[in-house]
């Protein structure tokens, strides 16, 4: 089977737009990836999601191997199979979500022991075994196992914590393998330290990874931080691969980070955001359950091309919000989805046609405009 591979196409400051060729499909980069935690992009259909313009999903190694178990997705053919999703799926390690989620948790230099937030059962996830696990689901971009510590964290607190990821970094790739056709992104830590972080990127360079991720950031530490530490961390690490900016994020810190270099995101904010009624647009974000919009014919977006802009209007869709009808949750998520993806392409092609600056400016400004005026 072919390698999973990454070509650069153009680049315009730090700002970066390529492809990466898997053997299910080409991510267009820079790529935003919807979240499919529980096999699904929630109040979506994978078709829909497709259409959008995602080619790539994320799907979480905590929820899946507690429910519906990854032995069980395997059975069934695996994950894209199962949730009919034909084209790459990235899946994280499950170690973020078991310091987020999991209760009772155990850290040791093996691994981590947890309790389902589901039903308390006892389980444990090691660099050898979120390998295995993400083998069983299918997933054709992996990520190694490894310790993120909520922020602010002390330096040597962070530290240690880094230099466990680095291990368990060491032990992933070799549980990994050598499989053509998938591949193993190494993880950078380091919080907000910048030698921190650069000695975590030399330890990933050394064992070697077909992509990296920044990992730590978007833990609390705000905007103005984690661009501070994106000013320099994707710089640490290697040009030629992939660099994946981890849980990132809103519109804004998407648009920055892509200016520092980065190539891949992900994040629920769309697709939550779409279930409690939070809309993002050109001109910023609306909540559709304000009662400005119970008597507006006009659509969320007179420029988007997602169905719930085309064939509704504000009026409607603050009733279906209001009512608590399911046709809202899939008509805002879609909305959202859309418009993420609408951004992810605006800026591949300002990148390639050596225009980022000024589409960066329009971007801005659209949003600083605020939502149109109430009629
Ligand atoms: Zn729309």
């Amino acid at each position: 089977m072919a390698r999973i591979t990454f070509e650069k196409t153009a680049q315009d400051g730090k700002a970066r737009t390529g492809v990466i060729r898997t053997p299910r499909g080409d991510i267009r980069t820079p790529a935003f990836m919807p979240v499919g935690t529980a096999a699904t992009v929630k109040a979506m259909l994978p078709e829909s999601v497709a259409a959008t313009g995602a080619d790539v999903l994320l799907g979480n190694t905590y929820h899946l191997m507690l429910r519906p178990t990854a032995e069980r997705v395997d059975r069934l053919g695996g994950l894209h199979r199962f949730m009919n999703w034909e084209k790459p799926i990235l899946t994280d390690s499950g170690g973020f979500q078991v310091m987020s989620l999991a209760a009772l948790r155990k850290l040791t230099e093996r691994g981590v022991t947890f309790k389902s937030h589901i039903d308390g059962s006892k389980h444990e996830i090691t660099p050898e075994r979120s390998m295995e696990i993400q083998r069983l689901l299918g997933s054709d971009i992996v990520m190694c196992f490894d310790e993120c510590p909520a922020l602010p964290a002390d330096r040597d607190r962070i530290a240690e914590s880094m230099e466990l990821s680095m291990r368990w970094a060491k032990r992933s790739k070799e549980a990994f393998g050598d499989r053509p056709g998938h591949a193993l992104f190494g993880i950078q830590q380091g919080g907000l330290e910048e030698d921190l972080r650069q000695a975590s990127a030399e330890a990933l360079r050394e064992i070697g990874f077909d992509g990296y991720a920044v990992g730590g950031l978007a833990v609390g530490e705000g905007q103005e931080a984690m661009f501070d530490c994106l000013d320099y961390a994707p710089d640490q690490l290697p040009q030629d691969k992939p660099r994946y900016l981890m849980g990132v994020g809103k519109p804004d810190d998407i648009v920055g980070a892509v200016a520092r270099g980065i190539d891949m995101m992900d994040c629920v904010l769309p697709s939550r955001s779409g279930r409690t009624g939070q809309v993002f647009t050109r001109h910023g974000v609306l909540n559709i359950k304000n009662a400005r919009h119970m008597d507006d014919p006009r659509p969320l977006d007179e420029a988007c091309r997602c169905p719930a802009c085309r064939s509704y209007s504000r009026a409607y869709l603050h009733h279906v919000f209001r009512s608590q009808e399911i046709i809202s949750a899939m008509l805002l998520t879609w909305h959202n989805l859309q418009y993420y993806q609408d951004i992810m392409a605006g800026m591949r092609a300002a990148i390639t046609g050596g225009r980022f600056a000024a589409w960066q400016a329009e971007f801005h400004a659209g949003r600083a405009q605020g939502d149109i005026e109430p009629l």
